[in-house]
């Protein structure tokens, strides 16, 4: 039987709008990067994406690399496309990317035209769809020309594969130089899809959120939890169903106990706002309207409930920023440095 969405899905979600574009993202949206793969029972997966979309999460962030194995979150999405979503692909937002290792030999990876367009095409396969509705380069490709990559998303948008397409974690200079590529082939850059959070501002230092302002291009923040660990589950330790306990993209060393003594406090900063740490850390990154989406993960549908409230309240007062700012400066491990490797 075909599964119906909750009639209410569009009641309490904010939608921004990208840049100067005619898109908007719900200020929330779900990314597939963990717990869409083969070690993750695909019932929970379903439940997640039901959850979302009734909660009126509209977007749904994947690449060619989620897994694992590397593939299997889009061939799981591609599932629920099918039994759940089909009916709703004019209500949905379904990105991917390619840029990262995905397949062996010279062609499996970065940003060549050659890989770039492969990768789409086996991304469309594997989701089972016709388009995607953004298309990324992941990363910045310091061998191939930059003409080279942004006229492969050029290509890739006239050719039908998606609407639109986007840069992850390209510098602010490297934005300039694409945004310039792109908007001469016709097709502009929409999106940005950088990391930031309390613990990680690499975007401010760099100037990419000025930039960013400045070209109209719209933001998509990802790790804004900082995989986890703006919330409270490690104040007591690691637990064993959690990312750090797999030490692998959150390695067990950044729970440490001077970091976990910040994140306490900024969870009781939480406290006093009457909102869970998670909540205040999505509140953070949307604070005054620069970033258009915060894209989380999840490991299990209540945190997805537990995440979009964080809408309820989303202000600041100047004297919460500067405790904020006091201990999540403190707190802050440089995670950037290492997600620029995810
Ligand atoms: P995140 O939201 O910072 O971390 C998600 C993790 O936080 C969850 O897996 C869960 O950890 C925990 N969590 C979430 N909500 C919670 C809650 N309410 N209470 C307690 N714990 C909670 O984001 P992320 O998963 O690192 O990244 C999000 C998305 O960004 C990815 O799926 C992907 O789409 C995108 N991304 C893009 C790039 C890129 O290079 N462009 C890189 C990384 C990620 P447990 O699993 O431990 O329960």
């Amino acid at each position: 039987m075909t599964w119906l969405p909750a009639e209410n899905r569009y009641d309490t979600m904010k939608y921004n709008r990208l840049g100067r574009s005619g898109l908007k993202l719900p200020a929330i949206s779900l990314g597939l990067w963990h717990n869409f793969g083969g070690d993750t029972p695909h019932d929970r997966k379903v439940d997640m994406c039901r959850t979302a979309f009734d909660l009126g999460i509209t977007h749904f962030d994947l690449a060619n690399n989620y897994g694992p194995p590397p593939g299997s979150a889009e061939t799981a999405f591609g599932e629920i496309m099918r039994t759940d979503f089909a009916h709703l692909r004019d209500e949905l937002i379904i990105s991917s990317k390619a840029g990262y290792d995905m397949w062996a030999g010279p062609y499996g990876e970065w940003g060549s035209r050659k890989y770039m367009i492969a990768s789409c095409d086996q991304s469309l396969k594997r989701m089972g769809l016709d388009y995607v509705d953004i298309f990324y380069s992941h990363r910045f490709d310091p061998e191939t020309p930059l003409e080279e990559t942004c006229g492969a998303l050029d290509h890739i948008v006239r050719s039908g594969r998606a609407l639109y397409v986007g840069i992850s974690s390209y510098n602010s200079q490297r934005t300039r130089e694409a945004a310039a590529i792109l908007k001469d082939l016709g097709t502009p850059c929409l999106i940005h899809q950088p990391s930031y959070s309390m613990l990680n501002r690499w975007i401010e230092d760099d100037g990419l959120i000025h930039t960013l302002e400045d070209l109209g291009i719209g933001s998509i923040v990802f790790s804004p939890l900082a995989q986890g660990m703006l919330t409270t589950k490690y104040l007591g330790g690691i637990p064993s169903d959690s990312r750090a306990a797999q030490n692998h993209f959150l390695k067990k060393d950044f729970i440490r106990p001077e970091i976990i003594d910040n994140i306490r406090k900024l969870n009781g900063i939480a406290e006093k706002r009457g909102q869970t740490l998670a909540q205040m850390a999505l509140a953070w990154v949307l604070r005054n309207g620069r970033i258009t989406s915060a894209l989380i993960g999840a490991s299990r549908s209540e945190q997805i409930v537990d995440c979009v409230k964080a809408l309820e309240n989303d202000t600041f007062t100047a004297d919460e920023l500067a405790e904020i700012d006091l201990y999540a400066r403190e707190a802050d491990i440089n995670l950037w440095a290492k997600s620029a490797e995810l």
